[in-house]
């Protein structure tokens, strides 16, 4: 099985410097591929990273002699992934103009700023990058520091490099060589993601989404109309040291808040797949949802897509069963005692009486209920019992 681990390193001001050259050849490459890409585009040509790559190691003495002393993977991986961002996109586009859903929006790839995270790959391909203890050496740079030793036993597949809020982040993939192991006895449990509550679980556990999360998002905001003050102020182009630190602490407040939203992803999800034999969720249209504009803040919130890809990932690790229900299953508009369906539920009902069977349902309990029992529900089929309580 692959997993990830991610770790923080300690690099020595000289290595610093050249991470931050490597981030910039990468992003440098990047930038160029997307360029010929899109000029690509407007002559009718898709142009893949199998053509663009020739044609980079040819002109890149020209237009980036600087690269020339720094790793030349860095390049080949940044135009790799161009091509993957734009193969996503290109199948994405596919989908919508055929009318087939979609999971996720995907979006054309975008030019990448110096502003913006920092990131290299670091590695040469499987095994080329080797961790001992509290060190991992890279090629060319050789042993840079970490705050802890990697979790789990394996070969490193890819190491990928970048910094977070001022912080240099080593992010490895490693193969374990293990079978994911196989399903284990336990209950099906049917777990209801939302905006409100995060997750809703027919078990009876539920998951808040933390009030850090809440307070952060206010700060961030705050901050987001202090830069934008200080430009109509200053102007976008004039450099000035308080919207500098405006922007240092933003980075800082958004990585806080990716961690602690993390944190409580990793946490439930664990805790989700270990006690269970199978796990049914919701088949969700996140992509539609976002573009709905009063939902879409909080939605992008909550991360659910974010939940149910670890939700998805920690079943194979530990033994549970992943099934999602498919998109027309009405969850939370059937009862989960009697099956009665209820048309007139709107997404403001956090609770509804039974017409059926005339029992409270709590919404989203209710729906986790719904998704436990899903395909087969345990009572006659719903629309004769709808036709005798009319
Ligand atoms: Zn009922």
């Amino acid at each position: 099985m692959k997993k990830a681990h991610r770790i923080a390193l300690k690099p020595t001001p000289e290595q610093e410097v050249w991470f931050g050259q490597q981030a910039g050849y990468a992003r440098f490459a990047y930038n160029w591929a997307l360029g010929e890409f899109k000029a690509g585009l407007d002559v009718g040509d898709w142009l893949t990273e199998r053509t663009l790559r020739p044609r980079w190691n040819k002109i890149k003495s020209m237009i980036a002699p600087w690269g020339a002393e720094l790793s030349q993977n860095v390049a080949k991986y940044a135009i790799i992934d161009l091509g993957q961002a734009t193969a996503g996109w290109g199948e994405y586009r596919r989908k919508v103009k055929s009318g087939q859903r979609t999971d996720r929006r995907v979006g054309f790839p975008r030019f990448k700023r110096r502003t913006h995270e920092q990131g290299f790959r670091a590695d040469n391909g499987p095994d080329t990058v080797r961790a001992d203890g509290k060190v991992v050496i890279l090629p060319k740079i050789g042993q840079v520091a970490m705050v802890e030793a990697l979790r789990f036993p394996g070969s490193i597949q890819e190491v990928t490099i970048n910094r977070t809020a001022g912080t240099w982040f080593a992010c490895f993939c490693i193969e374990d060589g293990q079978e994911p192991p196989p399903v284990k006895a336990g209950p099906t449990i049917g777990v209801d993601v939302g905006v409100g509550t995060m997750a809703t679980c027919s078990d009876g556990l539920t998951v808040e989404n933390p009030r850090a999360l809440y307070s952060g998002l206010k700060r961030l905001r705050r901050l987001d109309n202090a830069i934008a003050r200080s430009r109509n102020v200053h102007g976008k182009t004039q450099q000035s040291d308080r919207r500098e630190s405006l922007y240092v602490n933003r980075r800082r407040l958004h990585a806080r808040i990716v961690n602690v939203r993390n944190d409580n992803h990793h946490k439930a999800t664990t805790a989700i797949a270990k006690s269970a034999g199978r796990v049914v969720v919701e088949s969700l249209n996140v992509a539609g949802m976002v573009r709905n504009r009063r939902l879409a803040r909080a939605i992008a919130d909550a991360g659910m897509s974010g939940f149910l890809t670890k939700l998805e990932y920690k079943c194979r690790w530990y033994g549970a069963e992943y099934a999602k229900a498919d998109r027309w299953f009405a969850s939370s508009k059937l009862c989960a005692r009697c099956g009665w369906r209820n048309d007139d539920l709107t997404l403001a009902d956090r609770g509804w009486w039974c017409g059926g069977c005339g029992v409270l349902n709590d919404r989203d309990a209710n729906a986790a209920k719904n998704l436990a029992n899903w395909p087969g529900l345990s009572f006659p089929v719903f629309r004769h019992r709808r036709m005798e309580t009319v």
